[in-house]
């Protein structure tokens, strides 16, 4: 009999958590104005809200914790995040910040310029804040491939590399830089090839354009690239992901994805002007050069991180479990972004919740029901997070419109997935007496989703 697979680690510490009352759930959503951001986490099961910062860290990581050096400037321990950074990635210069949206922010600072134009496949919220607050424009460019929830195809995080082209055209001398975010957010965790990030490099190359990598899950995107692209099985992950690299002039990190720690980020680059510039702005918005928001400690394992998820075994553990609970999904029969992306389940609301009008927020309405059902935080990937075109102040209703359910790594068992599947497959059955979702009473004027207050549109 062949052995069945299971998890490349054991468990060394546990924290409780605790199913409620359906009754205690109703009441704590309508105080949340149902809006799952706005829930305690005491009163949630099992929370899939993220993938960012929720993952358990290794007892490798604990233990390079206590080798912090919390020195102010030229900390041991940021040279040797900086030297895993360097081997891993390439790029020589490392700029650490609190966050991956502070890399943005303080990258953005130097580089986007009211008028300009950033090409990418659909940009991530913060990323699409930071160039629109700049009054920029995020372009997405992603292939129309990635619009069908049910069209199998192996790399739908691509960049259409003709439409970029096109963009590019259109807007000769605004354009600060390409980005291409891996793997690609937005459009369900779906990975990005490596012959479409050769093109990108081309094309680039060929309009005198840099590229910059957006690599929360960089990881997982080699993971893809190895057991899907032809040419790539024999190499190993850490291979895989230099090759990536080098087809980039400089990268924005949130380690709280693919370096499986709880805080932290970085840039990274191969050029002294970008660092220059993002110099500038790391000292006042995030502090000191060494440092940048995060304590010697968090360097320290956010480098043994890094260098654990760039093997084969931890990133086969994780995306298996993303693949097992969409094949509890495909047995029920529910409709999700296919194939299963690396970090999360897209659960396409439109395709369920087909009785309840887009003003009235499917996937939020899916989102809600699933905590009402369970307990299990989802989070809303769709009309609420796409917002409000800048210009006309008119929702945006041409995207996809998603439940995420975003794996934490290292962190839930298999046995949770499957009450995540049986929960929503009570949901699937009584698809057609939810005729009613949700009306907007209150929303912030820039990245709403996070505090949005709702009511019963019925
Ligand atoms: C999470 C994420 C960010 C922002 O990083 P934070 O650490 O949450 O600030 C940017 N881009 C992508 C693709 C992300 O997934």
């Amino acid at each position: 009999m062949e052995l069945p697979f299971a998890e490349s680690w054991r468990i060394k510490m546990v924290e409780p958590i605790r199913m409620s009352t359906q009754q205690e759930r109703e009441q704590w959503i309508r105080e949340a104005h149902y809006n799952v951001f706005q829930l305690k986490a005491e009163q949630v099961y099992i929370d899939l809200l993220t993938d960012s910062g929720t993952g358990a860290m290794s007892d490798r990581q604990w233990a390079a914790m206590m080798m912090g050096d919390e020195s102010y400037a030229g900390a041991r321990s940021y040279y040797n995040m900086r030297d895993t950074i360097e081997r891993i990635t390439g790029f020589p210069i490392v700029i650490p910040t609190h966050q991956g949206r502070a890399a943005e922010n303080v990258l953005f600072s130097a580089l986007v310029h009211e008028g300009d134009v950033v090409p990418g496949n659909s940009h991530f919220d913060t990323t699409k804040g930071h160039i629109e607050s700049r009054k920029a424009a995020a372009v997405d460019c992603t292939i129309a491939e990635a619009r069908d929830t049910q069209l199998e195809h192996p790399f739908k995080g691509n960049v259409d590399v003709a439409r970029l082209e096109e963009v590019i055209q259109a807007n000769a001398g605004r354009i600060p830089f390409i980005i291409v975010t891996i793997t690609n957010n937005t459009a369900g965790g779906q990975p990005v090839s490596m012959e479409n990030l050769r093109q990108v490099r081309e094309v680039a190359d060929r309009y005198g354009l840099r590229v910059l990598f957006d690599s929360a899950r960089f990881a997982e995107n080699a993971y893809f690239i190895k057991t899907r692209e032809e040419g790539y099985a024999d190499r190993t992950i850490k291979e895989i992901v230099r090759e990536m690299f080098s087809l980039a002039d400089g990268m924005t990190m949130s380690a709280k994805k693919d370096a499986i720690v709880n805080m932290g980020g970085f840039i990274a680059t191969r050029h002294e002007d970008w660092a220059e510039g993002a110099r500038r702005y790391s000292v006042p918005f995030e502090g000191y050069l060494t440092y940048g928001g995060m304590n010697g400690r968090d360097m320290e394992a956010l480098a043994v991180g890094l260098d654990e998820n760039t093997e084969f075994d931890n990133l086969n553990t994780r995306i298996h479990q993303v693949q097992y609970l969409a094949s509890k999904l495909d047995e029920y029969g529910i409709p999700y972004q296919r194939p299963a992306g690396g970090h999360a389940i897209f659960v396409d609301a439109s395709l369920i919740l087909s009785k309840v009008p887009k003003e009235e927020f499917p996937a939020q309405t899916l989102t809600v029901e699933l905590y009402r059902e369970a307990g299990i935080r989802g989070c809303e990937i769709g009309y609420i997070l796409a917002d409000r075109d800048p210009v006309t102040r008119e929702n945006r209703f041409n995207g996809l419109d998603l439940l995420r359910l975003a794996i934490p790594r290292r962190t839930y068992t298999d046995n949770h997935m499957d009450v995540i599947a049986a929960a929503l497959k009570n949901i699937y059955d009584r698809r057609e007496s939810i005729t009613h979702g949700f009306r907007i009473t209150w929303e912030a004027p820039l990245m709403r989703h996070f505090t949005v207050k709702l009511e019963p549109a019925d």
